[in-house]
């Protein structure tokens, strides 16, 4: 009962870890998502890289191509990070490469210039002997002159021995390795003197071909980062005018309110004045209605006629 639950329980769970890996899940690769994980593409040649350390899985790709139709997940930023590393490494390769090869050929060069040095010394020692040896011979010591011309024939056999090995160490190794080159694309040896299937075999082959892919794809992921976010940027830039906007409208509407309750106190304030200034202008009225009552007072005094008619309209 036990081992059957146990058995059940790890189908279960493995079956289960396969679920619960989603494709936004942090050890996912990017990369393989995008379809252009180096491990993948470099996979059966000279340069397999072996396992990707993140999780590849065609089913996980498919997630991520139905759920990118409907929302921008932005995994070209990590795929871009990944090729542009691994490029890199590449890259250095290739200088490391061209550097050894030069260092070699510099070697090869310095061993060559070397052997001609020592063709170019003996030469110069059998001049010399000849020089010693005519001397000799003109002061009449003729003994000593054929000793010296039998060393001469000596140095003779050493300069031929020299001439050989300088001869047979030019083609040999210094003229092959002169003639090869790295291949800036993917790091590998190109010899000149390749023929034309072994070029032909190199240039059309999967490591060459592979490198040309993952270089297209960095560019082409480059270049769709920036446009990504440009076109971010200017939604963003976009929102805040609006947001600014309608900030303003708000503060406008909130001013205009404001002036509106400002302007209604004003006019309260205004017609509170005003009614002041009629008060005045009433009491002003009120003390020339008495002056002119003093007047007509005093007048119908003089003129006691009009004085009823006058009392009469005040009382009125
Ligand atoms: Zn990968
Ligand atoms: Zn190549």
């Amino acid at each position: 009962m036990q081992s059957f639950s146990l058995v059940v329980f790890c189908t279960v769970s493995g079956d289960e870890t396969r679920q619960r890996v989603k494709f936004t899940d942090e050890r996912v690769c990017k990369s393989h998502l995008l379809n252009c994980c180096p491990h993948d593409i470099l996979s059966g040649t000279r340069m397999d890289l072996g396992e990707c350390t993140k999780i590849h899985d065609l089913a996980l790709r498919a997630d991520y191509e139905i759920a990118s139709k409907e929302r921008d997940l932005f995994f070209e930023l990590d795929a871009v990070d990944h090729l542009e590393s691994f490029i890199a490494d590449c890259d250095r390769r290739t200088e490391l490469a061209k550097k050894r090869l030069a260092e070699t050929q510099e070697e090869i060069s310095a061993e060559v210039a070397a052997k001609a040095e020592k063709v170019h010394e003996l030469n110069e020692e059998i001049g010399k002997l000849l020089a010693k040896a005519e001397q000799l011979g003109a002061e009449g010591n003729v003994d000593e002159a054929q000793k010296v011309l039998q060393e001469v024939e000596k140095v003779r056999t050493r300069k031929k021995d020299a001439e050989e090995e300088y001869r047979n160490s030019m083609p040999a190794s210094s003229f092959q390795q002169q003639k090869l080159r790295v291949c800036e694309v993917c790091s590998a040896y190109l010899g000149l003197h390749d023929n034309d299937r072994r070029l032909a075999d190199h240039f059309g082959g999967k490591l060459h071909l592979g490198f040309i892919q993952i270089r297209e794809k960095l560019d082409q992921l480059k270049k769709t980062v920036v446009d990504k976010q440009e076109k971010r940027n200017q939604e963003r830039l976009k929102r805040r005018e609006e947001r600014e906007k309608e900030e303003r409208m708000r503060k406008r509407t909130r001013s205009r309110s404001r002036e509106h309750r400002r302007s209604r106190s004003r006019d309260r304030r205004r017609k509170r004045s005003r009614s002041s200034s009629r008060d005045k202008r009433r009491t002003r009225s009120r003390s020339r209605e008495r002056r002119r009552r003093h007047r007509s007072r005093s007048r119908s005094r003089s003129r006691g006629h009009r004085h009823s008619h006058e009392q009469s309209s005040r009382h009125k």
